[in-house]
């Protein structure tokens, strides 16, 4: 499942060379998690004659900024973004939804389908405020403090993995970087969030920072459906110290790495490494 880095990676890779292009068309497919346009009165041909302006980021979503109006994007499961200036070849089955512009074709090829492209007049319309008003704070943002962290964290009695996953207080800490963060901060994922001390919401505070950090530096992780927008993988899950490795050695204690259920999830973590 694309992952903040991905999305951000994928944001990277074609937001300036769309940036100022005029929308020629829209081309959608299969049905995907949400319609295009849940609010009547719009149609794609709306779109056409538009210039797409900036491509943005909040949590997994990208905002596509046009002359007037925005579309949401989502990757969902298996959702790949792919923007060319070349001709594309013919749409496949699994490819739901075109922009083509004057710089390029902007595609999204989705297996799976619980991706979504919304369009919505504005980032304060009703739709886009459904998706985007209860997310949490941005990573990387200035909100996302080591005093803020630890307050929220405080609060929670859920295990830290879950509080982490739940995208409060900070979005963008999924499934693997959650498992990373959690060995790099030698933390239990079972360990109660509200039972940590201050001085390891702080570890683990800086831990989330790197591991994403890391992530971006690499190129994002190269899970199965993941491809940036120019169609190359990323490196990320080579790097993994417990993710995806149950049985094998921890790289730093040789213990074997161990692997529990939360909440329908793995978990991955080194008993020796990782305390409670
Ligand atoms: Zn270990």
């Amino acid at each position: 499942m694309p992952e903040l880095p991905e999305v951000e990676v994928t944001r990277l890779s074609f937001a300036d060379r769309i940036a100022g292009a005029r929308i020629l068309a829209l081309r959608v497919g299969k049905p995907l998690r949400w319609p295009l346009f849940p609010v009547l009165g719009h149609s794609a041909d709306d779109l056409v004659g538009r210039t797409v302006t900036e491509v943005r980021r909040r949590g997994k979503y990208l905002l596509l900024d046009m002359s007037e109006g925005i579309l949401l994007i989502h990757l969902g499961m298996s959702g790949r973004l792919i923007f060319s200036n070349a001709a594309l070849p013919l749409a496949g089955a699994h490819d739901h939804f075109d922009l083509q512009t004057t710089q390029g074709t902007l595609r999204l090829h989705d297996p799976r389908r619980f991706g979504a492209v919304v369009y919505a007049e504005s980032e304060e319309a009703p739709i886009a405020q459904k998706l985007l008003a209860n997310l949490g704070v941005e990573p990387f943002g200035d909100a996302f403090t080591m005093d803020y962290f630890y307050k929220s964290i405080h609060q929670r009695k859920s295990p830290i993995k879950q509080v982490l996953l739940s995208g409060q207080p900070v979005v963008g800490v999924g499934n693997i970087y959650a498992s990373e963060a959690l060995f790099h901060a030698a933390l239990r994922p079972q360990t109660l969030a509200s039972r940590i001390s201050r001085p390891r919401a702080d570890k683990l505070h800086a831990a989330i920072l790197r591991v994403l950090q890391n992530a971006l530096d690499l190129g994002g992780s190269t899970l199965r459906d993941f491809a940036n927008a120019h169609g190359e993988d990323g490196h990320f899950q080579l790097q993994a110290a417990v993710y995806d490795r149950a049985g094998l050695p921890c790289h730093v204690c040789l213990v074997p790495i161990k692997t529990i259920r939360q909440g329908q999830r793995s978990t991955f973590y080194c008993a020796n490494c990782q305390r409670p």
